[in-house]
């Protein structure tokens, strides 16, 4: 019915506050899977009138998606029983929902309303910590999103579903122990198990079984034929924290000056105790890590719970494993990939304190760590920190918010920080901690450039056969090849080719669905659409006017040809989405190249991360001008980490590295700055810039989405929108700013048409009640056009 009245062209007149009635709130909201609670049924209404004391009335937190707390009767029965964080049942609407207790309420300020009473107490002891629930809270208010939901979200799945169930708790897990300490020459035959075998040693010698099958699918097979062949052992361990014994022992006696200095930093601000946020900005091998493990290992002895929050843990087996090999049992490592029983697991012991120390992907921001006394934040530049759907968090800024509440010492290391985070450290707010160099005095790459204007790999025409890497780049890659050492190719994009242009008309081929390019992938015979998925066979032909199609714009699967058309001695392998298909065959990968199996690895981002492989001596970047044109206002801070980080791939080891990086841009400030190491100078010229446009870190911003089947229809929604912020815009010295809507960079994905309102403010205080007036304003929108908001957003396409 809203959808007839919406297709006419028609739209609601501006709907004012939901309607309030007293402390329930009534409001309805839309969720992104398009469930939707009518004003009418939710919770809490309709019962005979009770008087009720203020401590007999509780707040709670409904797992529906629903904004807002809910006010219910607290049963005779259970008065003076409940406990914050409690789940619990209660009645909503026809039926019965789980809930979580927060606290007691205060009365309604309205009389007369009628209150439905809890219906049951789902455990004794609370599955949420007290503690969590004050940044459960500030999520859900912060990135608008149900309460109820936030929490069920944070929850493992045992605990998040309204089930009575007894604690079934595997105290004891299966763990696997490699017998050896390198990968034997016997094993070069089968290379299944030396995989297992080596990504066993990678984490420390030592790990549980189902980590690491869920690491390597088809693990447990090839683990009973490690265990036959003597190079492995089950172990049956009863999880007891500070049992440590048959832990591979990697504890560097000396720290370099740097790194001592910041532990004792560190170390003392968590002896003093109280909240304390801090930037620690070592360069690429400074040995960062090592600061975490001794803060990590200081905190442990005061008896105090630390959390780490990491990027991606497949791509670092590395790290876990050096927490792994460092805390043994006192750890628990919370991935993507946990079965619910781990997970749930993990979470008991947490909460009941038995484990202190977690080690997690963003959600474990949430994670139960009891008298929380550091939080590490490693790669904090990260993007994957932000989650781009449903719950839209970004974990580094919740991990400075529960530091504050949890009164910890917050550390965010990074060697390219975030603009954000820097400018917290300028403004003072944060302290910052320097490593300069890197361990053992191991000089810093050299980088030097190459002017693709000037030094075209090969005059003539742009055709598919033209060469992409430049003499100078296959030079040094053959020297390096020759003396035995490894190199990296970096190329932010897959496929082959990345543009198919018609020679005759100009017409570039797109998905039929989306307003992108459609990629050539040559080892599949196929174009693909990255953003939905589609493929089809290669057209040999324009779609338009039949004339001959170009294959332009170059990806990793193109460089890799050339690699091995140029250097066929080499051995040359590629990582990324399309070669890296599981976490098998990822892990298979990095322990390959870590064995120096593998002498030259072309790889898109994937091969940037923290890897440390002391082989590498050479980093080519074949062409850095990929991602600056971006139309994105953070692409020229992108552009200058990701250069930097694959840079600092080199010369890990004892032997020098180098890096070079063609471009067609050697005057973008990105580049520049880049090759002369000069993070300073970069971050200091893009805040003046970000500082004149009043984006962030000087301004907050919240991105308004939209998404519809019918162009019109979504058009029509957006510009309802756009007047709705109008009009209730603050006076202009408050500084709102609203851009759109309009079309979003990317005007159609999966057929459907795409709009954004971009708000920008000073302060995020100044932007939440025009974020509330369009949450309020969402339950209006038609069922074909969803609708989010995404408050501090990441990417901007
Ligand atoms: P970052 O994270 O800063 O890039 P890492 O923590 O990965 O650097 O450290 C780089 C390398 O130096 C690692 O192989 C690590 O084991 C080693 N390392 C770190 N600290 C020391 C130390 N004090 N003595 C010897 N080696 C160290
Ligand atoms: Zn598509």
């Amino acid at each position: 019915m809203e959808q007839e009245h919406f297709a006419l062209g028609g739209f609601p007149r501006a709907q004012g506050e939901a309607p309030s009635r007293g402390s329930i709130p009534l409001r309805t909201r839309r969720t992104e899977v398009g469930r939707e609670v009518s004003q009418r049924d939710p919770a809490a209404t309709v019962r005979p009138v009770v008087s009720a004391t203020p401590a007999q009335l509780a707040s709670v937190a409904v797992g529906r998606p629903v904004r807002g707390e809910f006010t219910y009767l607290v049963p005779e029965a259970l008065a003076g029983n409940l406990a914050p964080g409690q789940r619990v049942l209660v009645p909503f609407g026809r039926g019965m929902a789980l809930g979580f207790y927060l606290g007691p309420a205060n009365a309604p300020v309205e009389g007369g309303v009628r209150l439905k009473p809890i219906q049951r107490v789902l455990e004794d002891s609370p599955s949420l910590p007290k503690d969590l629930i004050a940044l459960l809270r500030f999520t859900a208010e912060h990135y608008r999103y149900p309460l109820g939901e936030v929490i069920r979200g944070a929850l493992p799945p045992g605990l998040s579903t309204a089930v009575d169930e007894k604690e079934a708790r595997p105290d004891i897990q299966f763990f696997v122990e490699a017998l050896v300490t390198e990968v034997p020459p016997a094993l070069a035959r089968a290379p299944a198990q030396a995989a297992v075998l080596q990504y066993l040693l990678a984490v420390g010698g030592r790990a549980p079984l189902d980590e690491v099958t869920h690491a390597i699918p088809g693990a447990r097979e090839t683990l009973k034929k490690l265990a036959t062949r003597k190079f492995v052992k089950w172990v049956e361990v009863t999880l007891q924290p500070g049992v440590r014994e048959g832990l591979v022992q990697n504890r560097p006696d000396r720290l370099t000056p740097e790194q001592a200095l910041a532990v004792k930093e560190l170390q003392g601000a968590v002896d003093v105790g109280g909240f304390q946020p801090y930037l620690l900005h070592g360069v690429t091998g400074s040995g960062k890590t090592e600061v975490y493990l001794r803060a990590v290992e200081h905190t442990l002895a005061r008896g105090l719970g630390s959390l780490v929050l990491v990027p991606e843990i497949a791509l670092t087996p590395q790290l876990v494993g050096r927490f792994r090999s460092r805390f043994g049992g006192d750890v628990a490592v919370l991935h993507s990939g946990l079965k619910d029983r781990e997970r749930l697991f993990h979470w008991q012991a947490l909460r009941k304190g038995t484990v202190k120390i977690a080690v997690g992907v963003r959600s474990a921001v949430f994670a139960p760590v009891e008298h929380l006394g550091l939080i590490v934040v490693d790669e904090e530049h990260d993007p994957s920190f932000k989650q781009d759907e449903k719950l839209r968090y970004q974990a580094r800024d919740l991990a400075v918010v529960r530091g504050k509440q949890a009164s910890a010492v917050v550390v965010l290391g990074s060697a390219t920080p975030s603009l954000e985070t820097l400018q917290n450290t300028r403004s003072g707010r944060y302290k910052l901690i320097e490593l300069k160099n890197r361990v053992d005095d191991r000089p810093m790459p050299t980088i030097n450039l190459v002017d693709l204007r000037v030094e075209r790999p090969r005059e003539g025409q742009v055709t598919e056969e033209a060469p992409i890497l430049s003499p100078q780049m296959l030079q040094a890659m053959e020297e390096t090849v020759t003396k035995g050492q490894q190199v990296i190719l970096f190329l932010n994009r897959r496929g082959h080719s990345t543009i198919l242009l018609c020679e005759v008309c100009g017409l570039s081929l797109k998905c039929h669905d989306c307003d992108v390019c459609m990629t050539h992938h040559r080892s599949q015979n196929r174009v693909v659409c990255h953003y939905c998925g589609v493929a089809f066979p290669v057209p040999n032909a324009c779609r338009e006017c039949t004339g001959p199609l170009l294959k332009l714009g170059i990806g990793t699967e193109r460089v890799e040809a050339e690699v091995l058309e140029r250097m066929p001695h080499a051995r040359v392998a590629r990582l990324d989405r399309d070669s890296a298909t599981s976490a098998e065959k990822l892990t298979e990968l990095l322990a390959s190249f870590a064995r120096r199996e593998i002498d030259v690895l072309v790889g898109t981002q994937m091969v940037a991360k923290g890897h440390d492989f002391p082989g590498v001596t050479l980093v080519c970047v074949v062409m850095a001008d990929t991602s600056l044109a971006i139309p994105d206002f953070r692409a020229a801070e992108r552009t200058f980490h990701l250069l930097t980080q694959v840079a600092g791939r080199a010369g890990r080891g004892k032997d020098p590295g180098r890096v070079l990086v063609q471009t067609y841009n050697p005057d973008a400030e990105p580049v520049r700055r880049m090759l002369a190491h000069d993070f300073d100078g970069f971050s200091k010229q893009e805040l003046e810039w970000r500082k004149a446009l009043a984006y962030p870190p000087f301004a907050r911003m919240a991105a308004v989405r939209l998404e519809g089947e019918h162009p019109e229809q979504t058009a029509g929604v957006a510009r309802f929108l756009g007047n709705l912020v109008g009009r209730h815009m603050p006076p202009a010295s408050a500084g709102v700013r609203l851009l759109g809507p309009a079309l979003a960079p990317i005007a159609r994905i999966r057929g459907k048409t795409r709009w954004q309102l971009l708000l920008k403010a000073p302060t995020h205080a100044a932007l939440a009640p025009l974020l509330a007036r369009l949450e309020a304003a969402l339950a209006d929108v038609p069922n074909g056009v969803k609708v989010v908001i995404d408050v501090d957003p990441g990417a901007m396409l």
